[in-house]
């Protein structure tokens, strides 16, 4: 049997991470198998889907490189063919019209629950059929009045509802466009699916869902429904510590993989394995390995997997997953140094790309930011102007730019002055980068090569120098 999986979000929001996880172990069961992984796009709650939601979630998918090899197909686009099985429905007697107002609901559903009755639909309308052709009405299943609706779950094993407790709910809204429940039946009855995975909210749909299979006469998918995530606070995951949109960690430069890792585990594990390749992942996958209770959401572990990935990918894989944001900060990359150099400097120290290609402005750009701040900061070194002359001059007559030589200068300077290191390297520092906290300088320095070096010091000492003169 080819195992066919699908990622079915409805487009009224961002893919947030709940999501993503379904999308993951549908992905990632379809590509163990070496099955089809199929995007469907559930619109048919017209009032709520919008098109920016679809491409948040499209974009967030891409990102994370969970591809699908069919679609994405658009429920709304698939309307005739729903229509056509309501018809065949309701001809069959497997559904009815129901002419019922707002007000006679409310007034059956308080009556009900007054009387300590389970609140459902009372099936008033089932035998007008046609009669009332010009008045507005919805479209109900006629669900099973007795027996049950069993069946084995995947992850949470056998789940048995009583008919009873079910309702002829509505498959078909008063616009002529059907209900999530009724139109993805039919998708996933056209597509073949095999095997539904998605969230555990979606538990008391399964019954609903099975019992439209059943009146078409079909062959019934297998579930699996994962547990909830939950915030470190135990609550429905908030914006509140964390984003819960996937493209947000984009946006903050997390790597992919790491995210992608981080939420496989959010409800499935493998031993005590904590760091997986992707093709780990496809290879260990499997329906033994879900937990059933719920999981948090920790963003300190996510940031520690992710530091992970930062510091042990090869440069050639951090330079593609950079790129993007060297880019968004126009960086001109084509001159020297060599990417791939600059990246060496920076991969072990930080958390993450965007504040890695922050670091790679002071290397590729010609000026840097010296604020007044900044310029005070200077100011307190002893004898900073005249230190600032003297290695201007000295690094000016290097005819070999090699670490050694500046190294030398540096030295020097030290002994020259009777300084200790911090206070010969913290102003060259912010002199070059702007900032306090760096890699080594020298190496800098040395990767930023002369001419850049030289122009840099010399502008501050202009600065300076003005700034003493007018203060
Ligand atoms: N459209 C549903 C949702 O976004 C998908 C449910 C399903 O996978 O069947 O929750
Ligand atoms: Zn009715």
């Amino acid at each position: 049997m080819k195992i066919i999986t699908r990622f079915a979000p409805s487009p009224t929001g961002y893919l947030h991470i709940g999501g993503a996880r379904t999308a993951l172990y549908s992905w990632l069961f379809s590509r163990s198998n070496k099955g089809i992984f199929i995007l469907r796009i559930e619109d048919t709650d017209i009032n709520r889907s919008n098109i920016k939601s679809v491409n948040s979630i499209i974009e967030g998918l891409k990102w994370l490189k969970i591809n699908w090899d069919k679609g994405p197909f658009f429920q709304t686009n698939n309307l005739y063919r729903y229509n056509k099985i309501i018809n065949l429905m309701l001809n069959n007697g497997n559904a009815y019209k129901c002419y019922c107002s707002k007000n006679r609901l409310n007034l059956l559903r308080n009556y009900q629950i007054k009387n300590n009755i389970k609140p459902r639909y009372d099936k008033f309308c089932i035998n007008f059929k046609n009669k009332n052709e010009n008045k507005k009405y919805v479209i109900r299943f006629l669900n099973p009045e007795n027996g049950y609706v069993i069946f084995n779950d995947k992850i949470r094993g056998l789940i048995k509802t009583n008919n009873n407790e079910l309702d002829d709910f509505i498959i078909c809204r008063e616009n002529g466009i059907p209900t999530y429940n009724f139109s993805s039946v039919i998708d996933d009855l056209d597509m073949n699916i095999t095997h539904i995975i998605r969230g555990s909210e979606h538990i008391n749909n399964t019954p609903k869902q099975i019992n439209i299979f059943k009146s078409l006469g079909c062959k019934i998918p297998k579930y699996a429904h994962v547990s909830i995530i939950l915030g470190d606070d135990g609550k429905k995951l908030s914006k509140r510590y964390f984003s819960n949109n996937i493209n947000d960690y984009k946006y903050k430069g997390y790597i992919p993989e790491a995210l992608i890792n981080y939420i496989l585990k959010l409800g499935w594990s493998y031993k005590n394995k904590e760091i997986f390749t992707i093709s780990e992942m496809k290879k260990y996958f499997n329906f033994k390995n879900f937990v059933k209770s719920s999981s948090i959401f920790d963003i300190k572990k996510l940031n520690w997997i992710n530091q992970y990935y930062l510091n042990n990918m090869s440069i050639k894989k951090i330079k593609s997953n950079i790129l993007p944001y060297i880019k968004e900060n126009k960086l001109n990359i084509s001159k020297k140094p060599k990417i791939e150099n600059v990246i060496k400097l920076f991969n072990k120290r930080c958390k993450n790309l965007v504040e890695m290609s922050k670091f790679f402005k002071y290397i590729y750009n010609i000026d840097i930011i010296i604020n007044y701040k900044v310029i005070k900061y200077i100011l307190k070194f002893k004898n900073i102007f005249k230190i600032l002359i003297i290695i201007y001059n000295k690094f000016n007559k290097i005819k070999f730019w090699t670490y050694k030589n500046i190294n030398n200068i540096i030295f020097e300077i030290k002994n020259e002055f009777n300084l200790n290191m911090y206070n010969v390297c913290m102003p060259l520092r912010i002199i070059i980068t702007g900032k306090k906290n760096t890699p080594n300088i020298n190496n800098i320095i040395y990767i930023i090569k002369k001419k850049k070096t030289l122009y840099r010091i010399n502008n501050l000492i202009n600065i300076l120098f003005n700034f003493k003169y007018f203060d």
